[in-house]
């Protein structure tokens, strides 16, 4: 307290008052002048430390704290100024402005060092042209923004519209090979199955686990064709060639179909072969006709060079002499030259009438016709053949009507009464039935030309309705004909939606039948077709 006492009111000066004599002006003027500059120095740091604690970001927040601390030193010398007016405190007023000194000092040492720090800060017209650049770099960038969301919607829109239509010839595709009559089968380089479409599948097995993975030499080649296919799935692999070719393929049901096979070879990005596509058509119908053309031809031309041959022959004979012209060895030679060039005539003339029969060239013209009319027809025609073998005709006197084409089915009767007269005993003989027949399907004339004839053996029954048939390569010569009536006989009658058949017992003759569909009551115009 002592220490204090002396310190705050020493004895041993005199007052700083006096040195103003205690003019009552001239103390009131330093008073108040140094009472106003302490608060104006205390209210400043109090300025300086809010701001500094608002505006966090302000640099060198240190320095404004030195100087805030600087100015309160100064304010309390102004102060200790009023206090040593009374009282003579001058170690105390010294000591405060040793302070004040210090700090001064201080904060005049750390200005200096951050002067240019200071200096570099950008001033308000710097930052407000950084300001204006930023702005229009802002606006810049909102433009670049807006054009780039259009970018962006049309580049949406262009793949929406690029996806939909990839979705839509993929639709194509995948409805193509799921339609399609044709085997799409997709294989690795290995051999082994990818990818199989339904048509394929379903010639091929119906499980995918069937199929799929399996290797397709092993499963689905036959061993005598395994290794042309293996030559010719290599040639694609490794030449880049699409060559044809063809191979059989046993379906789950066992049937055996010919495929035509077309290859591509499959290739990934970078061009490397990654497998085989192939389209497989299904020509089996196409290869048994083929092939049926193929045998038909050799047939016909066997068929046509024998009399041609013959008739050859003869007239080698006339022309260099060896046999007389007036001689009867001559006139024997003629007859067989042109009993073999009629027989080419028939020859050709049955090859074309069953060519436009099978071709659907013939055009039927049906009616409703009498059975009788029919029958006595083909009578009549065959009377005089008859005779002439010594054979007797039947028909029955049944008349009913029927829908067909008369002259043809006067066609078909005359070729099996003449087969029956051929092929009979003299003083036998050859009748024809009529009998009506209703059938599941409906109501059908059932027609039968019987006779006691040699009969057919029974090996050769389901044969002699097929082209050239004979059941003795002898009858052409002997007994004359085609081996072709019987073939035109079938078209006729399937063409009219009937069937014909046989039944014959060797040695006690035989019975050949066909049907033709009743006249309905709609028909029922009792016109007649035939030709007199
Ligand atoms: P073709 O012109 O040779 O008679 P078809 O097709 O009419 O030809 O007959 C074929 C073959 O069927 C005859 O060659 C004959 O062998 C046999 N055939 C046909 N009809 C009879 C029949 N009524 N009796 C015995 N065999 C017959």
């Amino acid at each position: 307290m002592e220490i204090l006492q002396n310190i705050l009111f020493p004895t041993q000066f005199i007052p700083h008052g006096h040195c103003y004599l205690w003019q009552p002006e001239l103390v009131w003027l330093h008073l108040l002048s140094d009472v106003l500059i302490a608060i104006a120095y205390y209210s400043i740091p109090i300025a300086l430390v809010y701001f500094v604690r608002k505006r966090e970001d302000i640099p060198f927040p240190g320095i404004f704290l030195l100087f805030g601390l600087f100015i309160v030193t100064c304010g309390t010398t102004h102060l200790m100024s009023v206090w040593t007016l009374w009282h003579p405190a001058y170690w105390l007023s010294g000591t405060i402005k040793a302070i004040t000194a210090t700090v001064s000092i201080y904060t005049a040492l750390m200005l200096f060092p951050t002067l240019p720090a200071a200096l570099a800060l950008p001033s308000p017209d710097d930052l407000r042209r950084i300001n204006q650049q930023l702005e229009i770099e802002i606006e810049e960038r909102k433009q670049a923004e807006v054009k780039l969301q259009l970018l962006n919607q049309e580049l949406e829109t262009r793949v929406e519209k690029r996806t939909a239509s990839l979705q839509e010839s993929e639709g194509r595709w995948r409805s193509f090979l799921d339609n399609v009559r044709l085997m799409v089968v997709g294989v690795d380089c290995l051999g082994q199955v990818e990818y199989v479409n339904p048509y394929a599948m379903s010639l091929m097995g119906n499980h995918e686990e069937d199929v799929l993975g399996k290797n397709w030499f092993k499963a689905f080649v036959p061993p005598h064709q395994q290794q042309h296919s293996r030559a010719m799935f290599q040639t694609i692999l490794e030449h880049d060639k699409r060559p044809y070719y063809q191979s059989d393929l046993v379906t789950p049901t066992g049937d055996k179909r010919v495929i035509a096979w077309y290859g591509t070879l499959l290739k990934d990005a970078q061009g490397q072969p990654t497998g085989v596509l192939s389209l497989g058509e299904d020509i089996t119908e196409r290869y048994a006709i083929d092939r049926m053309k193929d045998e038909f031809i050799s047939v016909v031309s066997h068929e046509l060079r024998t009399p041609l041959t013959s008739i050859h022959g003869a007239l080698d004979l006339l022309t260099s002499g060896l046999v007389e012209l007036g001689s009867e060895r001559g006139h024997h030679v003629l007859t067989i030259a042109a009993e073999n060039s009629s027989r080419l005539v028939q020859l050709v003339n049955d090859i074309l009438e069953l060519e436009r029969l099978e071709s659907g060239k013939v055009k039927l013209h049906q009616a409703s016709v009498s059975t009788l009319e029919l029958t006595q027809r083909a009578y009549e025609l065959m009377e005089l053949m008859a005779e002439r073998a010594n054979i007797q005709l039947e028909i029955t006197e049944l008349d009913l009507l029927i829908w067909a084409d008369g002259d043809r089915l006067i066609q078909v009767l005359t070729n099996l009464l003449s087969n029956a007269i051929k092929f009979s005993e003299p003083s036998s003989t050859v009748g024809i039935v009529v009998e009506d027949l209703t059938t599941s399907d409906g109501k059908y004339v059932k027609f039968s030309v019987k006779d006691h004839g040699r009969g057919i053996p029974s090996n050769k029954l389901e044969y002699i309705f097929e082209r050239f048939h004979q059941v003795d390569a002898s009858d052409s010569r002997s007994k004359g004909g085609t081996g072709l009536g019987l073939a035109i006989c079938s078209s006729i009658v399937q063409q009219h939606g009937g069937t014909i058949w046989v039944e014959s017992l060797l040695g006690e003759g035989s019975c050949f039948s066909f049907t033709v569909p009743s006249c309905r009551q709609t028909d029922l115009k009792r016109t007649s077709n035939i030709k007199n």
